[in-house]
């Protein structure tokens, strides 16, 4: 009998062992097992009405078979008429000496293939086959279930797949179930050596789908057990309670601020401030639109924090928008940011410091900034990741709130957490509207809170498809970009490419599908056509990438963020959190480019200031999915709504590998735009399941997959170095 370790070598023919091996890595009954069939074929067909491209099981008869010489290649072919009784098909193999002696005139088998047509005749071109005993009844074959196809493996015959598979159930032992009994109950799911055995030889496809069912649980419950227990893991953590008093530095800037919060900025708020005044470190994911005031509410979390006596660390995915943000929160502050500069009386306690860090600080500046952190004279440290790096020491980091999570890894946010003498209380904000699924698995190990509407006065951002192949209308968006500006407002102009020599900055949207002729628009190349352009007379455009030099970046930002340069040609740098209230209008070239969520990130950048919002998006794709992509995007500004399309539009790995950061995904069965109910359900197994047994100590097999799957995530951290 076999186990799930038990080498294929010695229970299979050593041919079929070796194919599997070489071409799939398949080399115990594991793995074998786990070589699922993509589909099932029925054999109720018959020969009649039979069109190319159908897929047949049928039982049949040789008629006839004849053995020829090839004339343009070497060896001979087999020709055979099949019947059924009623209709006849020809039968072709190339290589006759392995079926002449088997496809004899009178053999029954059961043969499985494609219609295909040769020289105006349907025949069936290397079919799969199994000669049946004559004492094998018709009802008997018909009783056998669909049959599985499974995945190509070169030189290795469907049939021969399945008849191998059926063998090694033949020997299986009892497995083993990582699903405890509970769980099973609860849902009316197989065990495991069932599952294997309707996934591989079901009588119907009733099983099929349960067996399915049970492995998607499975999976489900690994992931959630494994997240539950980081979840046990940081309710256990302690670290130091941070709460504002009432007349300090948070109630000197609320009075500052001027503007009303929104009702729910204000629960967010209460939340964060409860959840930061207890001794277990906060982890918590705030979403909301762009715009929806998730920056305010955090540097307000950052406040509470400096009163109570600690540092925050802000940290954004670019550099550009470390500046923005560290500008827009100076201001912000204004005289509650010049600590230390005003030191009489209570003054002192009602202001703070807030400091820059990126990777290409002169270093002076750079050097002055670690001192302030590590003395702690810096309340507030905004940064790239260069805040990660060893040399950056903080006298008491309390709270590090991370802006736009889905380009952190979970091993960066872990980094940072160790920066903290006690564990720091943890932010993240992203303006990508996560899935609830994904929110349960992806970002299974924190809480989540949404900020749903959006602070009142701002205005609808209307969005079109432009054709690129039309020049009128490409025409006619400049001469509206020009209208725009002489109504003294600015605009973005975004491009796929930079343009320059070394080029390479791609966007990470979905370009495969669009076939590449020309080369994307660039922004340079942008630059110098819209300056030549009439519409545009005498107006200051400027380009923006990631290749310019870091003082030119924050010198064009800061000339664009004053008004003084009408149109900004750019790269997606200024994708997030770029807030610029004048800028009204958004063109993006060639938009088939980018992916739906980037788009929507995108065009948040206009419409922010009281004055209507617009954003053209140019196309020259004649792909139909990208044209429906882009008018998906205009039909809709609800980003949750868009969330969904973008899931549906995509492959389950790339949405994980996304949100993972690149990571490989693990994620085999789950399907995340349809398994929410699974996944809510496990996540409640899992919960009870540690409550009970913290350690799994009576659910052996399931902590051994967990283990399996730690390991996994270990070594694919490790790959990533
Ligand atoms: P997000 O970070 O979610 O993109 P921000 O916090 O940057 O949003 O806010 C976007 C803009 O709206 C900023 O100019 C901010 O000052 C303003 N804002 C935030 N909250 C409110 C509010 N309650 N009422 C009016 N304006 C607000
Ligand atoms: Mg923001």
């Amino acid at each position: 009998m076999a186990g799930l370790a038990t080498p294929l070598k010695g229970l299979v023919g050593g041919t079929t062992a070796g194919s599997l091996l070489r071409e799939r890595g398949i080399a115990t009954v594991g793995d074998l097992l786990d070589l699922l069939p993509v589909r099932y074929l029925g054999h109720e067909a018959h020969l009649s009405g039979l069109v190319v491209g159908d897929q047949v099981v049928v039982v049949a008869r040789v008629k006839a078979a004849t053995t020829r010489r090839m004339q343009k290649r070497r060896g001979t072919m087999l020709t055979a008429t099949i019947t059924d009784g009623t209709t006849d098909i020809d039968i072709t193999f190339f290589d006759a000496r392995a079926h002449e002696h088997k496809l004899l005139p009178g053999a029954r088998a059961l043969f499985a293939g494609q219609v295909s047509e040769y020289r105006g005749r349907l025949q069936l071109a290397h079919p799969g086959y199994t000669i049946l005993p004559e004492e094998l009844s018709e009802a008997e074959v018909a009783q056998r279930g669909p049959i599985p196809e499974y995945p190509y493996v070169k030189k290795l015959h469907n049939w021969t797949l399945a008849e191998c598979v059926r063998l090694v159930l033949d020997h299986l032992d009892d497995l083993p179930d990582p699903l405890p009994d509970e769980v099973r109950a609860a849902h009316d799911l197989p065990d495991l050596t069932t599952t294997y055995r309707w996934l591989h030889r079901p009588d119907d496809l009733h099983q099929v789908e349960r067996a399915r069912e049970r492995l998607r649980m499975e999976e489900a419950l690994v992931l959630q057990t494994v997240l539950g227990r980081r979840r046990r893991a940081r309710e256990r953590e302690t670290t130091r309670r941070r709460a504002a008093g009432s007349h300090g530095l948070l109630a000197a800037f609320d009075a500052r601020l001027p503007f009303e919060l929104t009702a729910g900025q204000r629960e967010v708020a209460a939340t964060l401030a409860a959840e930061m005044d207890r001794p277990t470190p906060m982890h918590r994911l705030l979403q909301g639109e762009v715009g929806s005031g998730k920056t305010v509410v955090a540097l307000r979390a950052m406040l509470a924090a400096v009163e109570a006596g600690g540092q925050a660390a802000l940290l954004a995915p670019t550099e550009v928008l470390a500046i923005q943000h560290h500008r827009s929160i100076t201001a912000m502050l204004g005289p509650l940011a010049e600590g230390g500069m005003l030191s009489f009386g209570d003054e002192a306690d009602a202001s703070t410091r807030v400091v820059l860090l990126t990777g290409s600080m002169p270093r002076r500046a750079r050097s002055a900034a670690l001192t302030e952190i590590a003395a702690g004279t810096a309340g507030i440290v905004v940064g790239t990741h260069a805040i990660f790096q060893d040399v950056v020491e903080f006298h008491d980091l309390a709270l590090v709130v991370v802006d736009e999570q889905h380009r952190f890894g979970v091993e960066q946010r872990e980094a940072l957490r160790a920066k903290g003498a006690e564990p720091p209380h943890v932010l993240v904000m992203t303006a990508t509207p996560i899935p609830r699924t994904v929110a349960m698995t992806v970002y299974g190990d924190m809480e989540t809170s949404v900020l749903r509407e959006l602070p009142r006065g701002r205005q609808p951002i209307t969005t079109h498809v432009v054709p690129a192949e039309k020049p009128a209308w490409v025409d006619r968006t400049w001469e509206r970009v020009g209208e725009e500006v002489a109504a003294g407002h600015q605009v973005y102009v975004v491009c796929p490419r930079i343009g320059d020599d070394g080029d390479d900055e791609q966007p990470t949207g979905p370009a495969e599908d669009a076939p590449a002729l020309a080369p994307p628009a660039a922004v340079l190349d942008t630059v110098a056509e819209l300056r030549a352009h009439p519409a545009l007379a005498g107006r200051r455009i400027e380009p923006m990438h990631g290749r310019l030099p870091a003082d030119e970046k924050d010198a064009t930002m800061s000339a664009f963020a004053a008004g003084d340069v009408d149109v900004l040609v750019s790269t997606t740098v200024i994708e997030v959190g770029v807030d610029v209230a004048n800028a009204t209008v958004m063109v993006v070239r060639d938009a088939d480019r980018f992916g739906i969520s980037q788009l929507h990130q995108l065009r948040g950048r206009v419409g922010r200031g009281g004055n209507a919002g617009l954003c053209l998006l140019m196309t020259g794709s004649e792909v139909p999915a990208s044209r429906e992509r882009l008018e998906a995007v205009a039909a809709t500004t609800d980003g949750f709504e868009l969330a969904r399309v973008d899931l549906t539009q995509r492959r389950e790995g790339d949405v994980l590998g996304a949100a993972q950061s690149g990571r490989r995904s693990r994620i085999r069965y789950l399907r995340l735009t349809q398994d929410e109910e699974i996944i809510a359900a496990a996540r409640e197994h899992a919960t009870a399941l540690l409550a009970a047994d913290p350690d799994l100590a009576h659910h052996p097999v399931l902590r051994e997959r967990i283990e399996h799957w730690l390991d996994d995530e270990r070594a694919a951290f490790l790959e990533k170095g």
